[in-house]
């Protein structure tokens, strides 16, 4: 992914249907910036299974806090919890460049 200026707008992308809800993302943020257990700057929430097109699916959510991610992308562009994600289901970078990959994906995306 192209380097940006550091302070620009980035964003976040989290493939719904690619993420198998490892929680690696969360032990990999935790793992990388150790922060206190009273905290939680990357967390993964498990859903209920639902019925899409008469399957069982089990879709996982993230909610990661983008201003420590601004922090921790500025130090490093390819973040533990992006490199570490078994499925390739995290993208990290500047807003427009995560905005045309997730293009026509089940993608939810963060940005700060
Ligand atoms: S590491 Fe990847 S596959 Fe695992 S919970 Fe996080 S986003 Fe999902
Ligand atoms: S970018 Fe850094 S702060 Fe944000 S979730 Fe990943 S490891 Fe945690």
């Amino acid at each position: 992914m192209k380097k940006m200026v550091e302070g620009g707008c980035i964003a976040m992308a989290h493939n719904l249907d690619d993420c198998i809800g490892c929680f690696g993302c969360e032990t990999a943020c935790r793992e990388t910036n150790r922060y206190s257990y009273d905290e939680g700057w990357m967390k993964v929430i498990r859903r209920e299974p639902v019925l899409v097109d008469g399957k069982l699916r089990q879709y996982h959510l993230i909610a990661p806090s983008l201003d420590k991610c601004r922090a921790c992308y500025d130090k490093d562009h390819d973040p533990l919890c992006v490199t570490g994600c078994p499925s390739g289901a995290l993208t990290i970078g500047e807003f427009d460049d995560v905005v045309r990959m997730a293009k026509g994906q089940h993608t939810v995306i963060f940005t700060a």
